[in-house]
Parts: C-alpha cells; structure tokens; sequence
C-alpha cells in the first residue's frame, strides 16, 4: 500500500507528476544544493563542479545519491536534508522507513518506493522524469545507497542515459566499522553479505584469505555461523573485529582473535541481536612461488597415510587448516 504522501506513478492524482518538468523545485534545489556544496568544499573543488547555475529549465534534473544515518538520525548531514528537502520525489528502499527522518526535519518531499522488486519498473519512471528537468534524491534505509542496498541499477541507467549523477556522501556501516577497526592497511576488501549456504558460501569463503582486510556484513542470525566458519577457513589467530550496533544505543565494538569471537558473541544474549559489521585482519603476505594446490597434496599424502596424518602433514605444507583437510580427507576415503 502507498502511505499518503508517495508519488504513486500509476494514478493521475499523483502529488507530483514526474513527466512534467518542474523548474521552480529543480531551481531551488539547484541553488541549496550548489551554495552548502560551496560552503563546505575547499579550494579547487569549488571551481570545477559543473552545476546548472544557468536558468536553463530543459535541461535534465540531477540524480543526488544521499547517504543516510545508520542507526543515529543526528548523522543525517545538513548537505542531506537540503538535498531531500529540496528534490521533487525522493526514491527510497522502503518508504515507511524514510518517513522517519523526514518527519523528524520536517520535509515533505513526495516519495517513492524503489525497491529490489520494482527496481527496473520505477527506474524506468524516474529516468523519465529526470529527462523532464526534476530531480530526484536516491536513499536507502540506512546508509548509502548501492552498498548492499538497492540503487545501482537506476544509477547505472542514468549514467547511460546521459543524466548527472552527484553524491551527497555520509554513513556507511562498512566505513565506520572499517575505521574504527584499527587494522592498518592500504586498502581492504568489501564482501558485502556472504552467500547463505551452499556451493556459492564455501567458494566465497575460499576466497577469503587475502592479504588485505576484510569487510563483513552480517545478519542476526547468521552471525555465529559466519564466525565460526571464519575461524575455521582463517584458523583462530586471525583478529576479527565485531563491530554490532554502530551509532545506535548498544552500540558495541570488540577486536579480538577469531577463536575468542564465538565465546564472545555467547557472553550476553543482547550480543547476536542487532546489526553486524565484522571486520577480519588481513592475512599474512603469501610466500612468492609456485601455488601449491592443497587437494592435489592431500591427495598423494592419502595414497600412503591415514586420513589424520594426510591432513595434518597437508595442513603443514599449504597453510590450509587442518580441520577443512581432515574433513576433504575423509570424504575421500568414503
Ligand atoms: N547501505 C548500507 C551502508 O551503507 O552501510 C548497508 C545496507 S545493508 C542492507 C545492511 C547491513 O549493514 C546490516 O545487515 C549490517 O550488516 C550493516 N549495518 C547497517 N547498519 C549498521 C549498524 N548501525 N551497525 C552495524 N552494522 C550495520
């Protein structure tokens, strides 16, 4: 159901009309957005913005991709709220939770759901109405938009379709854990969400062990399992940090080797509640050299030991735990 104040596209009372080019609003957003864009930006990037400073109303609207708290409402930047405030239909993950901070500052932007089942259908609309001259604010329920949250497609299109695409950055879970993580590195790997089960989970974690950190996100429900099988790819010296909560009344972070993670986790039951990033250490540097195959070693190790031994003996040579070789060894034996 559409909550009152939501661009509905299919009905002709829609508050906002998005074929129709609306240059009073486009010009008022042109002009928020452009002077606090000014006020906060240091010298050259002042200079080479290319917004619409002429009255130009045929030219398309901007798609402002804004970023939104993740759990404190407080985080919501000025430059964010102006952009909302200021755009002729907001596109959100999911309306009802957008609400929230608009009535929270008082704006009443038309909205619209944009979501991973209409996708395709409402980018379509919205591109539309960008050609006309409005212009639209992408958010998502927390965060920033694309980041494990839907968006990327209408971004994708506008960019194809010639539109301006300009961020309005803020929260991200993956930055501020990542940030707060303290593992020094010169760049970190973003996995998103890991696959549930399966193939698609084992081959994901396979991939795991790099040299980089690692950003996780995670569910719930899933955070234990996500440990534990952490602990059994990386081995339980590798540090992890947990990082639930962030911005929020619970908020916890705890840095800590991986085979301390679960027992963690166990301590309080409030601890597997919430919202999870998990932040893994980097991986030490791989010896240069041939890679070494650990199947093809435990194989030839299984033509002259004990499935025990093969996999210790393997666990040895290639650095792969001893317990993920155990299990392949006896697998085999079967
Ligand atoms: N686009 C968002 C961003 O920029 O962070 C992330 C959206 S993703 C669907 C939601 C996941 O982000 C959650 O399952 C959790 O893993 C992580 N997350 C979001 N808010 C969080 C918070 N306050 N504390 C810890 N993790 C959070």
């Amino acid at each position: 159901m559409l909550l009152r104040d939501q661009v509905d596209f299919p009905m002709p009372a829609a508050p906002v009309t998005l074929n129709d080019t609306q240059p009073v609003a486009a010009e008022k957003l042109r002009a928020q957005i452009l002077r606090s864009r000014a006020g906060v930006v240091h010298g050259s990037l002042n200079e080479t913005h290319t917004g619409r400073l002429t009255s130009d109303c045929m030219s398309p609207g901007i798609l402002y991709v804004v970023a939104t708290p993740i759990g404190n409402l407080a985080d919501a930047s000025p430059r964010a709220l102006e952009a909302l405030r200021a755009a002729d239909v907001i596109a959100c993950e999911d309306t009802r939770v957008t609400r929230t901070l608009l009535a929270r500052n008082g704006i009443e932007t038309p909205t619209v759901a944009l979501h991973q089942h209409n996708e395709r259908r409402v980018a379509e609309k919205l591109l539309h109405a960008l050609r006309g001259g409005s212009d639209v604010a992408l958010v998502s329920d927390a965060g920033t938009p694309g980041l494990s949250d839907p968006g990327a497609l209408l971004v994708e299109q506008a960019h194809h379709a010639g539109i301006r695409v300009s961020p309005v950055p803020g929260p991200s879970a993956a930055a501020a854990a990542f940030s707060t993580s303290g593992f020094a590195a010169a760049g970190f790997l973003f996995a998103g969400f890991l696959p549930a089960a399966g193939s698609a989970r084992r081959k994901a974690l396979d991939m795991l062990d790099v040299s980089w950190p690692l950003v996780l996100y995670e569910a719930p429900h899933r955070v234990l399992k996500t440990v534990e099988d952490l602990l059994e790819r990386l081995g339980p010296e590798r540090e992890v940090a947990i990082a639930r909560e962030l911005t929020k009344k619970f908020e916890e972070l705890a840095r800590l080797p991986l085979g301390e993670a679960r027992a963690w986790l166990e301590a309080d039951p409030h601890r597997v509640q919430g919202e999870f990033v998990l932040v893994v250490g980097p991986g030490k540097e791989k010896p240069a050299g041939p890679p070494i195959d650990p199947d093809a070693v435990l194989e030839a190790l299984l033509e002259v030991v004990a499935p025990s031994e093969a996999a210790r003996l393997a666990a040895r040579i290639t650095g792969t735990p001893k317990n993920v070789l155990y299990r392949k060894a006896l697998a085999r034996a079967k």
